[in-house]
């Protein structure tokens, strides 16, 4: 089984001097097995010395790349006073992630890549896209965006540029809304794809593990796990589409038998596309801790149903039983 490792190289004490540090863990990591690292490169100070390190160890790279985190002058979501003390009342979080419709995150973003794939692509193995959603689609629906961008657009659309209450719940309102979202987001993955595919790069995402009905949303409705469909992110769709390599849902659950069930459901969304399915796997996530034995059971049943690839997420460095783990499935 391919092991990869979602690393947020958080574990630097000495930043004048990272090099050795890097060099210690990820040589650490090749040595259980780990075939890749996708790594978070907001965190990364010194990203030749990452490269190096990594190269020193045979380890694959791939740059994590979060539009907002990376976006220098993100377009932020456009909401009033009102929207924003309705979402704290009923919602409890004020959300003003950046708005995925606006022409300047698409332009943003591409050159981001194009950045990275100009400076450093000789010595990357893919491109790696996390985030690649609207934050919250509770959020989105029902606080929705005022910048010039959803302006125009439902000019053209809908005759109005901001809904009433009662548009807010009409099923072509709906409908339109989370399709233009989609659509934005799949011009701009699709770009991404061109990218990797003229630099020959492979480019995979972090995805939604709840693509459209699972029953994590009803634990978390308002952080919540997707689902994917009604955030712009239609992985699947991207999958049909041929315009993403490799998805790796965000499987962290701690429960075995919901992993199970997201597991399956990846599975039948992704049977029959040419993309590459790799599973992710939580270890400490906001989701919870997943122990040892559990991950040893998680990885067991991958491999059960065939599946030749995992990604561990863990916000930590990893310890020497969680390795142990890596070591008996990166060798079978
Ligand atoms: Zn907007």
């Amino acid at each position: 089984m391919q092991i990869s490792i979602w690393d947020h190289a958080k574990y630097v004490t000495d930043k004048a001097n990272p090099r050795p540090e890097m060099r210690a863990n990820l040589k650490r990591l090749a040595d259980a097995g780990v075939k890749r690292v996708l790594v978070y490169w907001p965190y990364l100070e010194d990203h030749d010395g990452y490269l190096e390190a990594a190269a020193e160890a045979g380890l694959q790279v791939e740059p994590w790349i979060h539009p907002e985190r990376m976006m220098k002058h993100p377009p932020r979501r456009v909401l009033t006073p009102e929207q924003l003390q309705a979402m704290r009342r009923n919602l409890d979080i004020e959300l003003r992630f950046p708005c995925p419709n606006h022409p300047e995150y698409r332009r943003q973003v591409l050159a981001i890549a194009e950045d990275i794939a100009a400076k450093y692509g000789d010595r990357l193995h893919g491109l790696h896209l996390d985030y690649f959603r609207s934050a919250n689609f509770i959020c989105c629906l029902d606080y929705p965006c005022g910048c010039e961008a959803c302006r125009a657009e439902r000019r053209r659309y809908f005759g109005f540029e901001m809904p009433s209450e009662t548009d807010l719940k009409q099923p072509w309102y709906i409908y339109k809304e989370t399709a233009r979202l989609a659509a934005h987001l799949h011009a701009l993955v699709s770009d991404l794809h061109a990218l990797a595919a003229r630099k020959g790069l492979n480019l995979s995402m972090a995805a939604r593990t709840n693509y459209a009905n699972s029953m994590d949303i009803f634990a978390k409705p308002v952080w919540g796990l997707g689902p994917a469909t009604l955030e712009g992110q239609d992985w699947t769709q991207w999958a049909d589409d041929g315009i993403i390599d490799e998805i790796i849902p965000m499987n962290y659950h701690p429960v075995l038998e919901r992993f199970a069930d997201n597991l399956d459901a990846h599975l039948r969304l992704l049977a029959g596309t040419r993309v590459q399915y790799t599973s992710g796997v939580g270890v400490y996530s906001s989701m919870g801790v997943v122990p040892p034995d559990d991950v040893r059971a998680r990885l067991k049943m991958l491999r059960d149903r065939g599946v030749q690839g995992a990604c561990l997420f863990n916000g930590t460095p990893f310890t020497d039983e969680y390795l142990q783990v890596v070591r008996e499935f990166a060798q079978a």
